[in-house]
């Protein structure tokens, strides 16, 4: 019977262009426990942890104590172009892959609930290592870059992983194997702006990743400043250079862009609440709402990049 149901899910979710896999909830430990073990092999800053491991450590037992298997799910992602109109120039940036949420969530999640619902059976969201789960459940593989790679997606991909109570066949967990494409290239190593890549692992120094400063609100070293890119969050450094992701670059997602006014609203440091319905809803549509705090900083840096300010 889970067997009929897991397919029915995959079919219907490969229908909106996602791949899916389920294992058992028994591997949930197991990921925790590799998950740690990679964190405890590096030095990570309190801050570095707080923000993006602390919340894997959580017991699934007290979330959802039926749970009986991982469905992993990854969908594609496009990268976005936007321009800011400043001083009488258009200023291009781009947004990578995996920044922009819009209906796709929503979507996996009522189609899972709906099937899972006709046999009496639900999902709960549950934190996990979204990249290493996919790696573990066989859906993708490791770049260098430490992003990973899904068949037909590249690195241009998000992951989605729900607990659920249909119950799975046990079966181990894949390998933490590189990607077959990265044994003899070194390209995303050479092209990374801060040397955050090594040449022998899947791991990089994240705290080296120019994203770790551009998502969040520091105070930037001269280091960082210098290595600043042309995206407005995030990086494109090492996925545009990545082979396995040659016939993606073209699939852009063309954005509006922003008037002069609008830019410059931004760059006055406008709060959110304050800023014209029209650019809160531009905003929303590039998922840049929620982070607005970052943006003022990060367009004054592209602005002070085009200008040579
Ligand atoms: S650029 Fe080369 S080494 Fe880096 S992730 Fe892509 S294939 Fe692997
Ligand atoms: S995202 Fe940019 S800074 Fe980070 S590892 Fe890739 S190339 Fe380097």
């Amino acid at each position: 019977m889970s067997e009929k149901i897991y397919r029915q899910i995959s079919a219907n979710l490969l229908n909106i262009g996602v791949k899916t896999t389920l294992i058992s909830i028994s591997n949930l430990t197991k990921i925790q426990k590799i998950f740690t073990e990679i964190i405890n092999s590096r030095t990570y800053s309190q801050e570095f942890y707080d923000i993006y491991f602390k919340i894997f450590q959580k017991d699934y037992r007290k979330v959802f104590p039926d749970a009986k298997s991982i469905i992993v799910t990854v969908y594609p992602q496009q990268i976005t172009e936007l321009y800011f109109s400043y001083n009488g120039a258009d200023i291009r940036t781009v947004i990578p892959p995996t920044y922009i949420h819009k209906d796709e969530e929503v979507n996996i999640e009522n189609l899972l609930n709906k099937i899972l619902s006709n046999y009496g059976y639900c999902i709960k969201n549950f934190p996990l290592p979204e990249k290493l789960t996919t790696v573990l459940s066989g859906l993708g593989k490791y770049g260098k870059n430490n992003l990973c790679y899904v068949d037909g997606m590249g690195s241009f991909n998000t992951p989605i992983i729900y607990l659920s109570d249909l119950p799975v066949e046990e079966k181990p967990l894949s390998e933490m194997s590189l990607a077959e494409s990265c044994k003899n290239c070194i390209r995303c190593t050479n092209n990374c702006p801060t040397k955050a890549i090594p040449e022998d692992s899947f791991l990089i120094n994240p705290q080296r990743c120019i994203t770790y400063f551009n998502e969040n609100e520091f105070e930037l070293p001269e280091w960082v400043l210098m290595n600043w890119q042309d995206t407005i969050i995030g990086c494109m450094c090492c996925q545009e250079v990545c082979p396995m992701n040659a016939k993606l670059l073209k699939n852009i997602n063309e954005c509006a862009g922003f008037s002069e006014a609008e830019t410059e609203l931004i760059l006055k440091n406008t709060e959110f609440k304050n800023l014209p319905e029209s650019v809160k809803i531009k905003l929303a549509d590039l998922s840049m709402d929620k982070q607005y705090e970052i943006l003022p900083r990060n367009l004054q840096l592209l602005v002070n990049k085009k200008f040579n300010k």
